[in-house]
């Protein structure tokens, strides 16, 4: 699969570090607070599972799946697939979403989880991509900023595969070209 990679960007080793520091931020707010963990799929499936083994105290894990439809770069429009199986009346929500392009999704979620009576929303995100933004959202935190080309690898897929690469890579135009 890496043949097809222009450029790793993150190894392994790298993405463990991150993960571990990204995990440590979150215990100092939420150590007591027992969030709702929030994975939105599948792109965040594998960063959630390394995310959460990062977090020694209580939380709850859901998770959700959206879809966006239209071209990626015009739609507004993201639809939900299927729901949280939790009552989040109350309690404090944390997403964990794969990467922030143009912000669309998170502006779709950030509304939902606030109509379904969340008592605080944070969303920590793999990767974030600020060259692309359409709508003035940020995660509140992030692994790593990316620049702006297709990223596959650590749950990213191209067309459904490239999602168990267990590193953060360039995907070659021509595969997708
Ligand atoms: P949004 O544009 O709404 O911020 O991002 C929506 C979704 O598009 C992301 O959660 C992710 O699933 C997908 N996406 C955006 N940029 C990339 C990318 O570079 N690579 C991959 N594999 N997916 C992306
Ligand atoms: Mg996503
Ligand atoms: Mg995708």
């Amino acid at each position: 699969m890496y043949q097809d990679c222009e450029q790793i960007l993150f190894t392994p080793d790298e993405i463990a570090t991150r993960v571990a520091e990204l995990g440590a931020e979150l215990t100092k707010t939420y150590h007591d607070q027992y969030p709702v963990i929030v994975t939105v799929m599948t792109g965040a499936a594998i960063f959630t599972a390394d995310l959460i083994r990062q977090l020694n105290f209580p939380i709850s894990l859901d998770y959700i799946d959206i879809a966006s439809y239209g071209s990626s770069s015009t739609s507004h429009n993201v639809r939900l697939l299927r729901d949280l199986a939790t009552d989040i009346t109350d309690r404090p929500v944390i997403i964990v979403e794969d990467i922030i392009d143009t912000g669309n999704s998170l502006q779709f979620l950030l509304q939902h989880f606030a109509n379904r009576g969340a008592k605080s929303i944070v969303t920590c995100a793999m990767l974030d991509k600020p060259g692309r933004r359409e709508v003035d959202l940020e995660a509140d935190y992030v692994g790593f900023k990316v620049p702006d080309e297709f990223i596959v690898g650590y749950g990213l897929d191209y067309n459904h595969q490239y999602r168990n690469l267990p590193a953060i890579a360039i995907l070659k135009h021509e595969i997708y070209d």
